[in-house]
C-alpha cells in the first residue's frame, strides 16, 4: 500500500474568492431553520438526502470525511488529506447528474471514501500536482478563517480539475476502491446496481470523473460481478424495508398477484427477481429486473414491461457487456437514448422498436 502524502500547504490569510461548501454545516443550518446558498442549486430534500447518505457510509468505512460541494462546471469527485483531515468534495454537476439516484449516489461516495480508507494517492506526476498547487496558492488569495482550509483546499482542487488534473488513480486503486465502495454500500443498506449506473450515468454525461478515476472494459467487467454478489445479500422475500426512492409502502403476503401500490421483491420460478413498485401483481412503477439470463433493466415499467425511462443492460450471452440508456415503450428501445457497445462504442439519439433510427 501507498504511503499517502499530504499535497496541501497552509498560506496566510487574505480573501477568498473560493465557491465551496461544507455539506454538514449547511444542511445543520437548514434544519436549524436557517438559509444555504446551496439551495439555489438543489432542493433541501437532495442535501438532506445526501447528508444521509454520507452518515451511512462514513459510519460503514470507519472514515469520517469533511465533504464538501463546489462551484465547478465539471462533474467530478475528489477525496484527498487536508492536513491529515480526509476531505471528499463534489462538484455541483456530479451531484446534478446523480441526484434522482441514490445508489448512485451512494456508490460515487462509496467510492471515495473507500480511496481514503485504502489510503490511495493520486499517483502520476505528484511533482507536478505540487506545483500546480503552489501556483495556485501563488495566484490565488486564500483566507484560511473562512470555514477552515476546506474552501481553499476545494477552490484549488476545482482549479486542478479545470486545468485537466494531472493526478489520477491507478486501475489497481480502480478496482480496489470499487469493491470496497460497494461493500459499504451493501452494508449501508443501498442498491449496489447504482456502481453500475454510476459509471453509466456518467459516461452519457458530460462528466471528467474518469481522467481521475480511470475506467476500462475490465473495470466495468468487475463492477458488474461486484454487484452480482451484492444482488445474493438482497433479501429474497419479500420482508423489505422500501428503497427511499419509493414512496410506496412494502408489500405484505406472500402472495404475489395480490400486491399492488406496494414496494416489494419477487422472484420467478425460472430464476428471474424483480425489486420494486408493484400494481395489481405486477411489476409496475420504478423497479429493477435480474432475469434469468443475466440481462438486467432499471427504470420504469408497465405491468411488467419496460416503459418509459430506462437502463437495460446485457449479461453474458449476445450484446454481452452492452448497454442501454433512454426510452422504453412496451419493452422496446423507443424515443431518446444511448446505447454503448462493450467495446466503448456508443450510438445516441432516437429509437423505435428496439432499433436505432437517426
Ligand atoms: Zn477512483
Amino acid at each position: 500500500m501507498k504511503k499517502l502524502v499530504i499535497i496541501f500547504l497552509l498560506l496566510s490569510s487574505t480573501t477568498v474568492t473560493a465557491e465551496a461548501w461544507d455539506l454538514n454545516y449547511e444542511v445543520s443550518n437548514l434544519y436549524n431553520g436557517g438559509t444555504s446558498t446551496l439551495t439555489r442549486h438543489f432542493a433541501p430534500e437532495v442535501l438532506y438526502g445526501l447528508a444521509e447518505v454520507q452518515y451511512k457510509l462514513s459510519q460503514q468505512s470507519g472514515v469520517h470525511p469533511i465533504f464538501l460541494i463546489s462551484a465547478d462546471n465539471i462533474a467530478n469527485a475528489y477525496a484527498f488529506q487536508d492536513r491529515g483531515k480526509p476531505v471528499i468534495l463534489l462538484t455541483i454537476p456530479i451531484i446534478r447528474a446523480l441526484q434522482n439516484d441514490v445508489d448512485a449516489v451512494a456508490a460515487v461516495i462509496g467510492h471515495e471514501l473507500a480511496h481514503l480508507k485504502l489510503s490511495h494517492l493520486f499517483s502520476g506526476q505528484m511533482t507536478n500536482l505540487v506545483i500546480n498547487l503552489l501556483e495556485l496558492f501563488a495566484r490565488k488569495e486564500i483566507d484560511s478563517g473562512l470555514s477552515g482550509t476546506g474552501r481553499a483546499v476545494a477552490d484549488v482542487v476545482a482549479q486542478l480539475s479545470a486545468d485537466a488534473a494531472k493526478g489520477f488513480y491507478s486501475r489497481e486503486d480502480e478496482y480496489e476502491a470499487d469493491a470496497a465502495g460497494v461493500q459499504y454500500m451493501i452494508a449501508a443498506g443501498y442498491n449496489p446496481e447504482g456502481a453500475i449506473r454510476l459509471h453509466q450515468i456518467l459516461n452519457q454525461s458530460n462528466a471528467s470523473f474518469f481522467s481521475t478515476h480511470p475506467t476500462s472494459s475490465e473495470r466495468i467487467t468487475r463492477i458488474y460481478a461486484l454487484a452480482g454478489q451484492g444482488r445474493n445479500n438482497q433479501p429474497t422475500h419479500n420482508n423489505y424495508s422500501p428503497n427511499i426512492n419509493s414512496r410506496l409502502p412494502a408489500c405484505s403476503g406472500n402472495n404475489v398477484q395480490t400486491w399492488t401500490n406496494c414496494y416489494g421483491v419477487a422472484t420467478w420460478p425460472n430464476g428471474s427477481k424483480y425489486e420494486g413498485e408493484f400494481a395489481n401483481g405486477q411489476p409496475h412503477g420504478q423497479g429493477s429486473v435480474w432475469l434469468s439470463n443475466g440481462n438486467t433493466y432499471v427504470g420504469q415499467l408497465k405491468y411488467g414491461l419496460a416503459h418509459g425511462q430506462g437502463t437495460y443492460t446485457w449479461g453474458p450471452g449476445s450484446n454481452s457487456g452492452d448497454y442501454y440508456v433512454g426510452g422504453f415503450i412496451n419493452d422496446k428501445m423507443h424515443g431518446q437514448g444511448t446505447y454503448t457497445y462493450s467495446n466503448g462504442q456508443i450510438v445516441r439519439g432516437v429509437f423505435a422498436n428496439d432499433k436505432f433510427v437517426r
